[in-house]
């Protein structure tokens, strides 16, 4: 795949767009917590999604309500842990859940073996497990290999590599899998899907919007299937202002073809 830099193309403007959050929106920070969305980017962000008749989507590993609060006052179509919850334009929410003695056993046994690795720490989100060391990276061969463990035990889970962080989600959970089902349902149906991601969790949006021909984006260096590759989050930035700007071009073009017809109807 393409990996030079090079600004994506915007064809006609009938676009659905996708965005990771963590290093794609925003830049990633010591700790989950201290992550913002500048405020002028997510009036981009809705500049965009009024634009395109609400075809904007968050596509995070966050759980949704952390999703809400970074996209706050704006409120856009979710999918949050990879896609295991959706909230689709009508509000309606789509969540796959893991049994609960699955659940149960599982926090059990990472927050005693987590509690052995100081600096480490485990993130709950119901129906997905994250184990962050960032800040204890001399511990990330042993997450690994605990997280693996215990995926090998259920067949009903998974393993989500990512920067500095290792999720157990239910299996057959990812982005590419929101981003489809949100293809097919209006507004997002029947537009080009554009998807930006920074991550090993953004591949498999990136697969899925390759296939359907449309414009992959990966943010910052490293092997992607992704097409085009923006090189940081201030690069994300620049570029949606650039959409802004040509979108309100394409439309202020079709507006005026769209006179000329009523002008040459009425003549
Ligand atoms: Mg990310």
């Amino acid at each position: 795949m393409a990996t030079e830099l090079s600004l994506p193309p915007l064809s006609d403007g009938n676009l659905a767009f996708f965005f990771d959050l963590d290093g794609t929106l925003a830049e990633i920070q010591p700790h989950p917590d201290q992550v913002h969305i500048p405020i002028a980017v997510r009036a981009l962000l809705e500049k965009i999604s009024v634009m395109q008749d609400g075809a904007l989507a968050l596509i995070s590993g966050r759980p949704m309500a952390e999703l809400d609060k970074l996209a706050a006052p704006h409120r856009f179509p979710l999918a949050g842990v990879h896609g295991a919850e959706r909230r689709d334009i009508n509000g309606n929410t789509h969540a796959v859940t893991l049994p609960a003695e699955v659940a149960q056993a599982l926090k059990l046994r990472l927050e005693t073996e987590l509690a052995a690795m100081p600096g480490t720490e485990l993130e709950c989100k119901g129906m997905a497990f994250a184990l962050h060391y960032r800040q204890a990276p001399e511990f990330e061969s042993s997450i690994l290999s605990l997280a693996s463990t215990l995926v090998s035990f259920y067949e009903e889970l998974s393993l989500q590599p990512g920067k500095c962080v290792v999720e157990i989600k239910p299996r057959g959970i990812n982005k590419g899998e929101a981003i489809a089902a949100f293809m097919e349902q209006p507004p997002f149906a029947g537009r080009t899907p554009v998807f930006i991601g920074d991550d090993l969790t953004d591949e498999a949006g990136f697969s899925v919007v390759n296939a359907m021909n449309g414009i992959s984006i990966k943010v910052g260096k490293g092997e992607t299937d992704a097409r085009y590759r923006l090189m940081n989050v201030q690069a994300v930035h620049a570029w949606l202002e650039y959409v802004v700007q040509q979108l309100e071009k394409q439309k202020k073009l079709n507006d005026r073809s769209v006179g000329y017809e009523s002008l040459s109807r009425s003549i």
